[in-house]
C-alpha cells in the first residue's frame, strides 16, 4: 500500500433516477461510464423510507436510519414535524471524518436543505447556502437549482480541486414528480439530464487518472393513481384510537411513540409496516405505506409520482474513473446488490480517512 495514492472521489447523485431506464437509448453517457467502469445491473438498496433525505444521510454517514435520525424526509423534534434539514444527523459524517485527516471535502447541491440534511456545512465548500435562493440562479420544473446551476457551482467554488465532492443533481426527481416515472416528457428529459452528465465528466476529465466516479441515485418513483383516495395517517390513528404522532410523505406515513407495526398494519387502509426503531419504553418509530399508487396526504396527490414505500427502493449503482481503485470499487459492486449504508466506508477507505 506504499504507493497507493488515494483519488480524487466524486459521488454523484441523480435523484431518482429509476435504475430501469439506464441503458446506451437513453443514458449514453452513464452507459459508457458502466462500460468502462461497473454496475450492479439489478441496482442497489436504500434505506426506508425510499425518501431523499433519509438516503442522503445515509450517503453521508455510512448507517441506517435508526442510527441517523432521518427516518423520513420530515421528522418529529420532540413538539412537531420539522425539515430534517434543521436537525442534520444525529452522528458524524464523511465531511467530518475528511477534516479530521486532512482532506478536502465539498457538498454541492441542486436542493437548499440537502447541505443540512446530510450535515454537509462542515466540508470546506458547500453549496446553496441556506435561506432563500438567489432569483439568479436557474431553477428545474419544481422551483429546485436546476442541474446547470450546480454544474455553475461545481465550477466556480473550487469543488473540483478537492479530495471528496458530493455532487446532488435534483432534476430528475422534479420531473418524475410533476410527470410520472413513465411520462413521454419524463424519458425525453432523462435523455437531457444525460447531458448534463457529460457536461461534469468533461469538467472531471483532466484529472481523470487520479478520479473515482460514482454515479447512483437515492431511490425511484412509482405513478400516482389519482383515483384513489389519500390516505390521512393522523386520521386513521385518531379514528382507532391510538397513540403516536403520525405524519404523511409520499406513500409512506411515519408514526413515533408509535405502539408497533403489528398494531398499525392492522389500520384499513395500510399495505404494511415496519418498526424502525424501538424506544426503551416498548413504543416504536413506525414506517407505514400504502398499496400501489396510493399517497397518504391529500398535497401529495397533486403531483404524478411519488416514493417513499419500498416499491421504490432501488438505487442506481455504477462506479468509474482513471483511478487504479476502480475495479475494485466495480467488483464490490458486482458481487452483491450494494446497500446505501456501504458508500460511506468504500469511500473512506479510497481517502484513508480514519472513522469512528
Ligand atoms: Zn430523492
Amino acid at each position: 500500500m506504499t504507493d497507493y495514492k488515494p483519488p480524487r472521489v466524486v459521488f454523484l447523485i441523480e435523484d431518482s433516477l429509476p435504475n430501469g431506464r439506464v441503458g446506451p437509448d437513453l443514458t449514453p453517457t452513464l452507459w459508457s461510464l458502466i462500460e468502462r467502469g461497473g454496475w450492479r445491473s439489478d441496482g442497489g438498496v436504500s434505506v426506508l423510507a425510499s425518501s431523499t433525505y433519509p438516503n442522503h444521510a445515509t450517503f453521508a454517514t455510512g448507517v441506517d436510519v435508526a442510527a441517523h435520525r432521518i427516518f423520513t424526509n420530515d421528522v418529529w423534534n420532540g413538539s412537531e414535524f420539522v425539515c430534517s434539514s434543521t436537525v442534520g444527523p444525529a452522528t458524524s459524517t464523511i465531511f467530518d471524518w475528511a477534516k479530521a485527516s486532512g482532506r478536502s471535502s465539498a457538498a454541492i447541491t441542486g436542493d437548499t436543505t440537502m447541505v443540512g440534511c446530510m450535515g454537509a456545512r462542515t466540508a470546506d465548500i458547500s453549496w446553496p447556502p441556506s435561506g432563500p435562493l438567489d432569483d439568479s440562479i436557474p431553477r428545474d420544473c419544481l422551483g429546485y437549482p436546476a442541474n446547470s446551476a450546480v454544474i455553475e457551482q461545481l465550477v466556480d467554488s473550487g469543488a473540483l480541486e478537492t479530495d471528496l465532492v458530493f455532487l446532488h443533481m435534483n432534476d430528475p426527481d422534479s420531473t418524475l414528480h410533476l410527470h410520472g416515472p413513465d411520462a413521454d416528457m419524463t424519458i425525453e428529459r432523462i435523455r437531457e439530464i444525460d447531458d448534463d452528465l457529460a457536461t461534469v465528466v468533461d469538467l472531471l476529465a483532466p484529472r481523470w487518472a487520479d478520479t473515482v466516479l460514482f454515479v447512483v441515485s437515492d431511490h425511484e418513483q412509482e405513478a400516482v393513481n389519482q383515483d384513489i383516495e389519500p390516505i390521512d395517517l393522523v386520521v386513521e390513528l385518531d379514528r382507532a384510537g391510538l397513540p403516536g404522532h403520525a405524519h404523511n410523505e409520499g406513500t409512506v406515513g411515519i408514526v413515533y411513540d408509535s405502539p408497533g407495526a403489528a398494531v398499525i398494519k392492522q389500520l384499513g387502509p395500510i399495505e404494511d409496516a415496519v418498526d424502525l426503531d424501538l424506544n426503551d419504553d416498548g413504543t416504536a418509530v413506525t414506517l407505514a405505506w400504502s398499496g400501489p399508487g396510493r399517497v397518504f396526504g391529500r398535497s401529495n396527490k397533486t403531483l404524478a409520482g411519488q416514493h417513499g414505500s419500498p416499491r421504490t427502493r432501488t438505487q442506481v449503482a455504477t462506479v468509474s474513473g482513471g483511478h487504479p481503485a476502480v475495479a475494485e470499487m466495480a467488483t464490490f459492486l458486482a458481487a452483491k446488490r450494494p446497500h446505501a449504508t456501504d458508500y460511506a466506508r468504500l469511500i473512506a477507505g479510497l481517502l484513508d480517512l480514519s472513522t469512528p
